[in-house]
C-alpha cells in the first residue's frame, strides 16, 4: 500500500510503499478513503508529543469502509462504511474506564499517534474505536469530523446552554467554522468573534445570528451587549483571543476551550467570581460521541468547508494547514 510517513521526529513526510496491515483479534481494518489533515498531527510531525515511536504514518481524522475484522471482532463488518479519530481505543480495565469513562482512559491509545493513521490506504484500528459513518456522508466531508467536528460538537451538547442562550464561538476557521454551525443548529442565539472582518458574511451564511469584528471591537463589551454569554466556545490558538472574551460571560457562563494557545493564560478572575463563571477545556470524544456527530451533522447537513490533496501531495496540504491558510480543513483524497 502506498502510505505517508513521518520517519522521525522533525522530518519531512516520505511517500513509502508498506506491506498491507493485518488486524489483530480485537481490530479492524479500514480502506482509507478520506483523512483530514489536523494541527495535532503536528505533535507526530515535530515529535512534541511524549511517547511517539518512528516511523509513524499520521492521521486521525479518517473515513474508510471496514475492509477485514479481527477473530474477536462482532460490532463490525467487511464492508462498513466507519471513521476512526483522535481516541484510538481504551484499556476498559483502569479506573476511568471501570466508571465507563472511557475518554480519560489511562491507557488510551490514540490514531496516527500511538499507531500508524490514515495517511495510507489501509489502517488497523481497534474495535471500540470505530464509528459508524451515515450513507449520505462523503468520505472527503466526514473525515474533518472525526476531530474539528466531534470536539466542537461534543464541547457545546456537553455545555449547560440550552436553545435561546448566548452563545459565542471565537475563530472562524477549521474548528470554528463547524462550531457555528452546531451552535445554530442547537438552537443557540450564534455570536462569530473574529479578528477577520472578511470572514463577517461566510459566518453569518454558516448560521451566526450576530457577528463581533475583534479587530476593532472591545468582544466582551459586545457580548455583555447581547445580554453576556452563557458559554463562548474557544477555537482560536490565541491567549488573547481566550482572556478578551472572560468579561463577556453572563451569570454561570463558561468559556470552553478546544484550541489551544501553547501558552499560559490571563483570566480576569473578577469577573469570574461576580458571575459564577469559569473557564474550562474540552478536548474530543470516543467513538459513539464520533457517530453522534456524523449522524447530527447528516440530520441537519453540516459539511465542514475543506481543500482536497491527493495522498502524494501531504506535505502541501501540512503546510497550508500549518501556515493557517487552508479554508477551512486539508483533507487527503486517499
Ligand atoms: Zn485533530
Ligand atoms: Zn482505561
Amino acid at each position: 500500500m502506498r502510505a505517508a510517513v513521518i520517519p522521525e521526529a522533525g522530518a519531512e513526510f516520505e511517500l513509502v510503499d508498506r506491506a498491507v496491515p493485518t488486524p489483530s483479534p480485537d481490530e479492524v481494518r479500514i480502506a482509507v478513503d478520506a483523512c483530514g489533515v489536523c494541527h495535532s498531527d503536528a505533535f507526530v510531525k515535530e515529535g512534541t508529543f511524549p511517547g511517539v515511536s518512528y516511523p509513524r504514518i499520521p492521521g486521525h481524522e479518517v473515513v474508510g469502509r471496514v475492509d477485514a475484522v479481527g477473530d474477536d471482532v462482532t460490532a463490525w463488518s467487511e464492508g462498513d462504511r466507519v471513521g476512526a479519530g483522535w481516541h484510538g481505543g481504551h484499556c476498559f480495565s483502569c479506573e476511568p474506564c471501570r466508571r465507563g469513562d472511557f475518554l480519560q482512559c489511562e491507557n488510551a491509545d490514540i490514531t496516527g499517534l500511538t499507531f500508524d493513521g490514515g495517511y495510507a490506504e489501509y489502517t488497523t484500528v481497534p474495535a471500540e474505536a470505530v464509528a459508524a459513518v451515515p450513507d449520505d456522508l462523503d468520505p472527503i466531508d466526514a473525515a474533518p469530523l472525526l476531530c474539528a467536528g466531534v470536539t466542537t460538537y461534543n464541547a457545546l451538547r456537553n455545555s449547560d446552554a440550552r436553545p435561546g442562550d448566548l452563545v459565542a464561538v471565537v475563530g472562524v476557521g477549521g474548528l470554528g467554522h463547524l462550531g457555528i454551525q452546531y451552535a445554530h443548529a442547537a438552537g443557540f442565539e450564534t455570536v462569530a468573534i473574529s479578528r477577520s472582518p472578511g470572514k463577517e458574511s461566510l459566518a453569518y451564511d454558516l448560521g451566526a445570528d450576530h457577528f463581533v469584528d475583534a479587530s476593532d471591537t472591545d468582544a466582551a463589551e459586545a457580548l455583555q451587549e447581547l445580554g453576556g454569554a452563557r458559554v463562548v466556545l474557544s477555537t482560536a490558538p490565541s491567549a488573547d483571543a481566550i482572556s478578551s472574551v472572560v468579561g463577556g460571560l453572563g451569570a454561570d457562563g463558561d468559556v470552553v476551550v478546544v484550541g489551544l494557545p501553547g501558552e499560559s493564560v490571563p483570566v480576569d478572575v473578577q469577573h469570574l467570581v461576580g458571575t459564577r463563571g469559569s473557564v474550562s477545556g474540552w478536548g474530543s470524544g470516543h467513538a459513539r460521541d464520533s457517530q453522534d456527530t456524523l449522524e447530527f451533522s447528516s440530520l441537519r447537513e453540516i459539511t465542514p468547508v475543506v481543500e482536497t490533496f491527493d495522498l502524494g501531495e501531504v506535505g502541501d496540504a501540512y503546510a497550508r494547514m500549518m501556515e493557517n491558510e487552508a479554508r477551512f480543513r486539508a483533507v487527503l483524497d486517499v
